[in-house]
Protein backbone atom coordinates (compact mmCIF):
# COMPACT_ATOMS: atom_id res chain seq x y z
CA UNK A 1 0.00 0.00 0.00
CA UNK A 2 0.95 3.67 -0.51
CA UNK A 3 2.92 5.52 1.95
CA UNK A 4 0.74 8.22 2.24
CA UNK A 5 -2.88 8.14 1.01
CA UNK A 6 -4.04 11.05 -1.00
CA UNK A 7 -7.15 9.59 -2.79
CA UNK A 8 -9.94 8.08 -0.57
CA UNK A 9 -12.80 6.20 -1.38
CA UNK A 10 -15.67 6.09 1.09
CA UNK A 11 -18.23 3.54 0.44
CA UNK A 12 -21.78 4.41 2.37
CA UNK A 13 -23.00 7.57 2.82
CA UNK A 14 -24.66 7.09 6.26
CA UNK A 15 -23.89 9.30 9.44
CA UNK A 16 -20.52 7.82 9.26
CA UNK A 17 -19.05 7.57 5.81
CA UNK A 18 -20.58 11.41 5.60
CA UNK A 19 -19.02 12.74 8.58
CA UNK A 20 -15.86 11.31 7.65
CA UNK A 21 -16.18 12.23 4.03
CA UNK A 22 -16.73 15.92 5.54
CA UNK A 23 -13.57 15.89 7.87
CA UNK A 24 -11.08 14.00 5.57
CA UNK A 25 -12.14 16.41 2.56
CA UNK A 26 -11.18 19.72 4.99
CA UNK A 27 -8.12 17.98 6.14
CA UNK A 28 -6.77 18.06 2.51
CA UNK A 29 -7.28 14.53 1.40
CA UNK A 30 -9.12 13.93 -2.13
CA UNK A 31 -12.42 12.32 -1.31
CA UNK A 32 -14.92 10.52 -3.59
CA UNK A 33 -17.53 8.95 -1.63
CA UNK A 34 -20.71 6.39 -3.14
CA UNK A 35 -23.79 5.46 -1.88
CA UNK A 36 -26.34 3.13 -3.18
CA UNK A 37 -29.20 5.52 -3.05
CA UNK A 38 -29.46 8.67 -4.36
CA UNK A 39 -31.04 10.00 -1.39
CA UNK A 40 -31.21 8.80 2.62
CA UNK A 41 -34.43 6.35 3.46
CA UNK A 42 -35.87 6.97 6.77
CA UNK A 43 -34.17 3.40 7.79
CA UNK A 44 -35.46 1.13 10.86
CA UNK A 45 -33.85 3.15 13.73
CA UNK A 46 -35.34 4.74 16.65
CA UNK A 47 -34.26 8.38 15.39
CA UNK A 48 -32.72 9.40 18.74
CA UNK A 49 -29.80 11.11 19.11
CA UNK A 50 -28.59 10.75 22.77
CA UNK A 51 -26.94 13.91 24.00
CA UNK A 52 -23.47 12.87 23.09
CA UNK A 53 -24.21 12.91 19.80
CA UNK A 54 -25.96 16.52 19.82
CA UNK A 55 -22.97 17.76 21.92
CA UNK A 56 -20.17 16.43 19.61
CA UNK A 57 -22.18 18.12 16.61
CA UNK A 58 -21.95 21.28 18.68
CA UNK A 59 -18.42 21.25 19.03
CA UNK A 60 -18.09 20.15 15.52
CA UNK A 61 -19.55 23.69 14.81
CA UNK A 62 -22.97 21.59 13.43
CA UNK A 63 -25.37 22.51 15.70
CA UNK A 64 -27.60 23.02 12.70
CA UNK A 65 -27.94 19.78 12.14
CA UNK A 66 -30.27 18.85 15.06
CA UNK A 67 -31.07 22.55 15.98
CA UNK A 68 -34.72 21.87 14.47
CA UNK A 69 -35.55 18.97 15.71
CA UNK A 70 -37.69 18.38 18.88
CA UNK A 71 -35.62 17.69 22.19
CA UNK A 72 -35.37 14.71 24.25
CA UNK A 73 -35.00 15.25 28.07
CA UNK A 74 -35.14 11.96 29.09
CA UNK A 75 -36.55 8.72 29.47
CA UNK A 76 -39.04 6.36 30.81
CA UNK A 77 -38.03 2.61 31.35
CA UNK A 78 -40.70 0.22 32.01
CA UNK A 79 -39.98 -3.44 33.67
CA UNK A 80 -41.78 -6.39 32.72
CA UNK A 81 -43.94 -5.92 35.62
CA UNK A 82 -45.09 -2.93 34.68
CA UNK A 83 -42.60 -0.75 37.30
CA UNK A 84 -42.03 2.68 35.32
CA UNK A 85 -38.72 4.54 36.09
CA UNK A 86 -39.15 7.95 35.25
CA UNK A 87 -35.46 9.27 34.62
CA UNK A 88 -34.04 13.46 32.93
CA UNK A 89 -30.75 13.16 31.91
CA UNK A 90 -28.78 15.00 34.47
CA UNK A 91 -26.80 18.32 33.91
CA UNK A 92 -23.05 17.35 33.80
CA UNK A 93 -20.08 18.20 31.57
CA UNK A 94 -21.99 18.06 28.57
CA UNK A 95 -25.65 18.98 26.58
CA UNK A 96 -28.37 17.10 28.89
CA UNK A 97 -30.66 16.39 26.12
CA UNK A 98 -31.16 14.46 23.22
CA UNK A 99 -33.11 14.73 19.87
CA UNK A 100 -35.64 13.12 18.21
CA UNK A 101 -34.43 13.22 14.51
CA UNK A 102 -36.10 12.19 11.11
CA UNK A 103 -33.40 10.36 9.66
CA UNK A 104 -33.93 10.94 5.97
CA UNK A 105 -33.74 14.64 6.75
CA UNK A 106 -30.37 14.25 9.55
CA UNK A 107 -28.80 11.97 6.55
CA UNK A 108 -29.24 14.09 4.06
CA UNK A 109 -27.74 17.55 6.15
CA UNK A 110 -24.79 15.56 6.85
CA UNK A 111 -24.57 14.63 2.95
CA UNK A 112 -24.60 18.29 2.39
CA UNK A 113 -21.54 19.14 4.53
CA UNK A 114 -19.15 16.62 2.24
CA UNK A 115 -20.52 17.90 -1.01
CA UNK A 116 -20.15 21.59 0.08
CA UNK A 117 -16.95 21.00 1.16
CA UNK A 118 -16.07 19.33 -2.22
CA UNK A 119 -16.20 15.88 -1.96
CA UNK A 120 -17.43 13.75 -4.89
CA UNK A 121 -20.61 12.16 -4.45
CA UNK A 122 -21.58 9.14 -6.49
CA UNK A 123 -25.16 8.37 -5.69
CA UNK A 124 -27.19 5.91 -6.39
CA UNK A 125 -25.02 3.06 -7.54
CA UNK A 126 -23.77 -0.20 -5.01
CA UNK A 127 -20.51 -0.89 -4.79
CA UNK A 128 -20.22 -4.89 -5.83
CA UNK A 129 -16.32 -4.84 -5.93
CA UNK A 130 -13.00 -4.27 -4.85
CA UNK A 131 -9.54 -4.74 -6.31
CA UNK A 132 -6.26 -4.72 -5.09
CA UNK A 133 -4.12 -3.18 -8.11
CA UNK A 134 -0.11 -2.45 -7.86
CA UNK A 135 -0.48 -0.09 -4.01
CA UNK A 136 -3.87 1.35 -5.05
CA UNK A 137 -7.95 -0.08 -5.22
CA UNK A 138 -10.17 0.00 -7.55
CA UNK A 139 -13.66 0.10 -6.16
CA UNK A 140 -16.27 -0.85 -8.51
CA UNK A 141 -20.42 -0.12 -8.79
CA UNK A 142 -23.08 -1.39 -10.33
CA UNK A 143 -22.95 0.62 -12.97
CA UNK A 144 -19.33 -0.77 -14.24
CA UNK A 145 -17.85 3.07 -13.26
CA UNK A 146 -14.58 2.40 -11.12
CA UNK A 147 -12.86 4.64 -8.41
CA UNK A 148 -9.46 4.76 -8.12
CA UNK A 149 -8.15 5.40 -4.33
CA UNK A 150 -5.31 4.92 -1.97
CA UNK A 151 -7.37 4.16 1.10
CA UNK A 152 -11.13 2.06 0.79
CA UNK A 153 -13.09 3.27 4.08
CA UNK A 154 -16.34 1.12 4.48
CA UNK A 155 -18.72 2.80 5.98
CA UNK A 156 -21.95 0.76 4.82
CA UNK A 157 -23.37 0.00 8.00
CA UNK A 158 -24.54 -3.53 9.40
CA UNK A 159 -24.44 -5.53 6.97
CA UNK A 160 -21.39 -4.02 5.31
CA UNK A 161 -20.53 -5.17 1.42
CA UNK A 162 -17.23 -3.80 1.84
CA UNK A 163 -16.23 -6.28 5.27
CA UNK A 164 -17.88 -9.18 2.69
CA UNK A 165 -15.72 -8.35 -0.01
CA UNK A 166 -13.01 -8.10 2.53
CA UNK A 167 -13.27 -11.16 4.15
CA UNK A 168 -13.65 -8.97 7.55
CA UNK A 169 -16.97 -9.57 8.60
CA UNK A 170 -17.40 -12.10 11.80
CA UNK A 171 -19.85 -14.69 11.38
CA UNK A 172 -22.29 -14.19 14.52
CA UNK A 173 -25.43 -15.84 15.82
CA UNK A 174 -27.85 -12.99 15.68
CA UNK A 175 -31.08 -14.27 16.71
CA UNK A 176 -32.41 -11.12 17.37
CA UNK A 177 -34.48 -9.17 14.46
CA UNK A 178 -36.52 -5.37 14.98
CA UNK A 179 -39.45 -4.10 13.53
CA UNK A 180 -40.29 -0.28 12.73
CA UNK A 181 -43.42 1.33 12.54
CA UNK A 182 -44.36 5.07 12.78
CA UNK A 183 -47.60 5.21 15.00
CA UNK A 184 -49.92 7.99 15.83
CA UNK A 185 -51.12 8.44 19.72
CA UNK A 186 -54.54 7.62 20.56
CA UNK A 187 -54.74 11.40 22.49
CA UNK A 188 -52.48 13.72 22.18
CA UNK A 189 -52.57 13.90 25.81
CA UNK A 190 -50.00 11.11 26.31
CA UNK A 191 -47.42 13.38 24.18
CA UNK A 192 -44.41 13.92 26.06
CA UNK A 193 -40.32 14.85 25.27
CA UNK A 194 -39.17 11.41 27.18
CA UNK A 195 -37.85 8.32 25.02
CA UNK A 196 -39.69 5.05 26.01
CA UNK A 197 -38.18 1.96 26.69
CA UNK A 198 -40.79 -1.00 27.46
CA UNK A 199 -39.00 -4.35 28.36
CA UNK A 200 -41.74 -7.46 27.60
CA UNK A 201 -41.53 -10.54 29.95
CA UNK A 202 -39.91 -12.88 27.06
CA UNK A 203 -36.80 -10.48 27.10
CA UNK A 204 -38.03 -8.33 24.00
CA UNK A 205 -38.06 -4.49 23.96
CA UNK A 206 -40.12 -1.81 22.72
CA UNK A 207 -38.47 1.68 22.09
CA UNK A 208 -40.86 4.80 21.65
CA UNK A 209 -39.38 8.48 20.47
CA UNK A 210 -42.09 11.14 19.90
CA UNK A 211 -40.74 12.62 16.92
CA UNK A 212 -43.97 14.65 16.80
CA UNK A 213 -47.53 15.05 18.07
CA UNK A 214 -48.62 13.06 14.74
CA UNK A 215 -45.31 10.13 14.61
CA UNK A 216 -44.38 7.75 17.00
CA UNK A 217 -41.07 6.02 16.52
CA UNK A 218 -42.25 2.58 17.44
CA UNK A 219 -39.60 -0.52 17.20
CA UNK A 220 -39.52 -3.92 18.65
CA UNK A 221 -36.60 -5.82 19.08
CA UNK A 222 -37.38 -9.61 19.59
CA UNK A 223 -36.44 -13.39 18.77
CA UNK A 224 -36.11 -14.60 15.42
CA UNK A 225 -38.33 -17.39 16.26
CA UNK A 226 -41.57 -15.22 17.10
CA UNK A 227 -41.43 -14.55 13.39
CA UNK A 228 -42.05 -18.19 12.69
CA UNK A 229 -45.39 -18.50 14.48
CA UNK A 230 -46.83 -14.53 13.95
CA UNK A 231 -46.17 -12.16 11.47
CA UNK A 232 -45.20 -8.43 12.22
CA UNK A 233 -48.19 -7.25 12.40
CA UNK A 234 -49.17 -9.51 15.12
CA UNK A 235 -46.05 -8.96 17.11
CA UNK A 236 -46.24 -5.47 17.41
CA UNK A 237 -49.96 -6.08 17.97
CA UNK A 238 -49.14 -8.21 20.95
CA UNK A 239 -47.00 -5.99 22.58
CA UNK A 240 -49.44 -3.26 22.71
CA UNK A 241 -52.16 -5.37 23.82
CA UNK A 242 -50.21 -6.91 26.80
CA UNK A 243 -48.64 -3.55 28.33
CA UNK A 244 -51.30 -1.16 29.94
CA UNK A 245 -49.34 1.92 29.40
CA UNK A 246 -48.71 0.68 25.11
CA UNK A 247 -52.65 0.13 25.26
CA UNK A 248 -53.54 3.18 25.94
CA UNK A 249 -51.46 4.84 23.82
CA UNK A 250 -51.79 3.22 20.79
CA UNK A 251 -54.81 1.55 18.92
CA UNK A 252 -53.43 -1.86 17.40
CA UNK A 253 -51.93 -1.46 14.23
CA UNK A 254 -54.16 -2.53 10.81
CA UNK A 255 -53.08 -4.56 7.67
CA UNK A 256 -52.27 -0.63 6.08
CA UNK A 257 -49.43 0.26 8.47
CA UNK A 258 -46.18 -0.35 6.95
CA UNK A 259 -43.43 -2.61 8.51
CA UNK A 260 -39.97 -2.64 8.45
CA UNK A 261 -37.68 -5.31 9.69
CA UNK A 262 -33.88 -5.47 10.21
CA UNK A 263 -32.88 -8.54 9.73
CA UNK A 264 -30.08 -8.30 11.51
CA UNK A 265 -29.43 -6.22 14.69
CA UNK A 266 -25.79 -7.05 15.59
CA UNK A 267 -21.75 -7.01 13.69
CA UNK A 268 -18.52 -8.02 14.64
CA UNK A 269 -15.32 -6.83 12.61
CA UNK A 270 -12.17 -7.00 14.73
CA UNK A 271 -10.07 -6.42 11.90
CA UNK A 272 -11.14 -2.42 11.85
CA UNK A 273 -8.26 -0.73 10.52
CA UNK A 274 -5.28 -1.66 8.49
CA UNK A 275 -3.38 -2.44 5.09
CA UNK A 276 -5.25 0.61 3.21
CA UNK A 277 -8.56 -0.57 4.54
CA UNK A 278 -10.77 1.20 7.72
CA UNK A 279 -13.77 0.52 9.09
CA UNK A 280 -16.14 3.19 10.43
CA UNK A 281 -19.61 2.91 12.01
CA UNK A 282 -21.65 -0.12 12.04
CA UNK A 283 -19.56 -1.62 10.26
CA UNK A 284 -16.70 -1.33 12.07
CA UNK A 285 -18.98 -3.27 14.71
CA UNK A 286 -22.60 -2.86 16.38
CA UNK A 287 -23.74 -4.30 19.41
CA UNK A 288 -27.60 -4.05 19.46
CA UNK A 289 -29.61 -0.90 19.35
CA UNK A 290 -30.83 -1.26 23.14
CA UNK A 291 -29.06 2.15 24.09
CA UNK A 292 -29.61 4.32 21.26
CA UNK A 293 -26.26 5.15 20.36
CA UNK A 294 -25.35 4.20 16.93
CA UNK A 295 -25.42 7.44 14.87
CA UNK A 296 -22.80 8.94 18.13
CA UNK A 297 -20.67 5.99 17.72
CA UNK A 298 -20.71 6.67 14.01
CA UNK A 299 -19.91 9.94 14.42
CA UNK A 300 -17.61 9.49 16.86
CA UNK A 301 -15.79 7.22 14.58
CA UNK A 302 -14.91 9.09 11.98
CA UNK A 303 -13.89 11.69 13.96
CA UNK A 304 -11.17 9.90 15.23
CA UNK A 305 -10.44 8.01 11.75
CA UNK A 306 -9.76 11.99 10.72
CA UNK A 307 -7.71 12.91 13.99
CA UNK A 308 -5.46 10.00 13.08
CA UNK A 309 -5.50 10.18 9.35
CA UNK A 310 -4.78 14.18 9.88
CA UNK A 311 -1.46 13.24 11.92
CA UNK A 312 -0.43 9.97 10.39
CA UNK A 313 -1.75 9.43 6.36
CA UNK A 314 -0.75 6.03 6.14
CA UNK A 315 -0.70 2.57 7.70
CA UNK A 316 0.25 4.17 10.78
CA UNK A 317 -2.70 6.56 11.35
CA UNK A 318 -4.93 3.47 10.50
CA UNK A 319 -3.60 1.70 13.75
CA UNK A 320 -3.67 5.00 15.83
CA UNK A 321 -7.43 5.00 14.77
CA UNK A 322 -8.05 1.15 15.81
CA UNK A 323 -6.35 1.60 18.87
CA UNK A 324 -7.80 4.76 20.09
CA UNK A 325 -11.18 3.14 18.85
CA UNK A 326 -11.45 0.02 20.96
CA UNK A 327 -9.85 2.20 23.88
CA UNK A 328 -12.67 4.52 23.67
CA UNK A 329 -15.35 2.22 23.22
CA UNK A 330 -13.93 -0.34 25.37
CA UNK A 331 -15.81 0.22 28.46
CA UNK A 332 -19.21 1.12 27.17
CA UNK A 333 -19.17 -2.05 24.63
CA UNK A 334 -19.04 -3.96 28.18
CA UNK A 335 -21.91 -2.33 29.73
CA UNK A 336 -23.91 -2.80 27.09
CA UNK A 337 -23.54 -6.67 26.90
CA UNK A 338 -24.44 -6.45 30.70
CA UNK A 339 -27.56 -4.84 29.34
CA UNK A 340 -28.20 -7.16 27.43
CA UNK A 341 -28.14 -9.72 29.83
CA UNK A 342 -30.14 -7.08 32.34
CA UNK A 343 -33.19 -6.92 29.48
CA UNK A 344 -33.22 -10.84 28.81
CA UNK A 345 -33.64 -11.55 32.60
CA UNK A 346 -37.25 -10.16 33.61
CA UNK A 347 -36.16 -11.01 37.61
CA UNK A 348 -32.28 -8.61 37.41
CA UNK A 349 -34.95 -6.13 35.26
CA UNK A 350 -36.95 -5.74 38.06
CA UNK A 351 -34.29 -5.42 40.55
CA UNK A 352 -32.57 -3.04 38.94
CA UNK A 353 -36.16 -1.16 38.43
CA UNK A 354 -36.38 -1.28 42.37
CA UNK A 355 -32.96 -0.37 42.94
CA UNK A 356 -33.42 3.09 40.44
CA UNK A 357 -37.34 3.95 41.33
CA UNK A 358 -36.12 4.39 44.94
CA UNK A 359 -34.52 7.88 44.22
CA UNK A 360 -34.99 10.18 41.18
CA UNK A 361 -31.71 11.40 41.00
CA UNK A 362 -30.72 7.75 41.02
CA UNK A 363 -32.73 7.21 38.05
CA UNK A 364 -31.16 10.44 36.48
CA UNK A 365 -27.83 9.11 36.95
CA UNK A 366 -28.63 5.73 35.36
CA UNK A 367 -29.61 7.41 32.29
CA UNK A 368 -27.11 9.57 32.09
CA UNK A 369 -24.99 6.17 31.44
CA UNK A 370 -26.85 5.49 28.62
CA UNK A 371 -27.08 8.96 27.72
CA UNK A 372 -23.04 8.89 27.52
CA UNK A 373 -23.37 12.19 30.30
CA UNK A 374 -21.36 10.00 32.23
CA UNK A 375 -17.99 7.62 31.23
CA UNK A 376 -19.63 3.96 32.68
CA UNK A 377 -17.00 3.47 34.80
CA UNK A 378 -17.42 7.40 36.65
CA UNK A 379 -21.36 6.67 36.03
CA UNK A 380 -21.78 3.30 37.91
CA UNK A 381 -19.71 4.58 41.07
CA UNK A 382 -21.85 7.64 41.56
CA UNK A 383 -25.02 5.18 40.88
CA UNK A 384 -23.79 3.18 44.02
CA UNK A 385 -22.63 5.73 46.06
CA UNK A 386 -24.68 8.94 45.72
CA UNK A 387 -26.49 9.58 48.94
C1 LIG B 1 -34.04 -1.24 15.39
C2 LIG B 1 -32.90 -0.26 15.44
C3 LIG B 1 -33.07 0.92 16.14
C4 LIG B 1 -32.03 1.84 16.23
N1 LIG B 1 -32.24 2.99 16.92
C5 LIG B 1 -31.24 3.87 17.06
C6 LIG B 1 -31.46 5.10 17.76
O1 LIG B 1 -32.55 5.40 18.22
N2 LIG B 1 -30.39 5.93 17.90
C7 LIG B 1 -29.16 5.65 17.39
O2 LIG B 1 -28.24 6.44 17.56
N3 LIG B 1 -28.95 4.52 16.67
C8 LIG B 1 -29.96 3.64 16.49
N4 LIG B 1 -29.75 2.52 15.74
C9 LIG B 1 -28.45 2.32 15.11
C10 LIG B 1 -28.22 3.30 13.95
O3 LIG B 1 -29.29 3.21 13.03
C11 LIG B 1 -26.89 2.98 13.27
O4 LIG B 1 -25.90 2.79 14.27
C12 LIG B 1 -26.43 4.09 12.32
O5 LIG B 1 -27.34 4.24 11.26
C13 LIG B 1 -25.06 3.70 11.75
O6 LIG B 1 -24.65 4.62 10.79
P1 LIG B 1 -23.67 4.16 9.62
O7 LIG B 1 -23.35 5.39 8.85
O8 LIG B 1 -22.57 3.33 10.15
O9 LIG B 1 -24.54 3.16 8.74
P2 LIG B 1 -25.93 3.38 7.95
O10 LIG B 1 -26.69 4.49 8.55
O11 LIG B 1 -26.53 2.05 7.89
O12 LIG B 1 -25.43 3.84 6.52
C14 LIG B 1 -24.83 2.94 5.63
C15 LIG B 1 -24.94 3.50 4.22
O13 LIG B 1 -24.27 2.61 3.34
C16 LIG B 1 -25.00 2.50 2.14
N5 LIG B 1 -24.63 1.24 1.48
C17 LIG B 1 -24.88 -0.02 1.91
N6 LIG B 1 -24.40 -0.92 1.03
C18 LIG B 1 -23.82 -0.21 0.02
C19 LIG B 1 -23.14 -0.55 -1.17
N7 LIG B 1 -22.95 -1.82 -1.55
N8 LIG B 1 -22.69 0.43 -1.96
C20 LIG B 1 -22.87 1.72 -1.61
N9 LIG B 1 -23.50 2.12 -0.50
C21 LIG B 1 -23.96 1.17 0.31
C22 LIG B 1 -26.46 2.57 2.60
O14 LIG B 1 -27.30 2.99 1.55
C23 LIG B 1 -26.39 3.59 3.73
O15 LIG B 1 -26.65 4.91 3.30
C24 LIG B 1 -30.78 1.58 15.60
C25 LIG B 1 -30.61 0.40 14.88
C26 LIG B 1 -31.65 -0.52 14.80
C27 LIG B 1 -31.44 -1.78 14.04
Amino acid sequence: MKDRFNRICIIGAGPAGSMSAYLLKKSGFDVVIVDKYSTPKRKVCGEYLCPSGVDLLNKQGLKFIVEDFRRVSGMKIVSPMGRSVLSFFPEGRIINYGASVNRSIFDQRLRDLGKNEGCKYIEGHAVTNIQQEGSSWIVILESGEKVLCDLVIGADGINSPTAQIFGHKELINTNRIALHVYIPLKDRKFYSRLGQMHITKDGSYVGLNPINENEINFSIVCSKEKLKHMSGREIINEAIRSSHILRSYFDEIDNETKISTAGSIKNKNSFIAGDGVAYVGDSAGFIDPLTGEGIYNSLQGAIFLNDALQKSPNNLGLKAYKEQKIKFFREKNILNNVFQLIIKTPFLCELVASFLIVRQKRADTFIGIIGNIYKPLEGIKKLLFQS
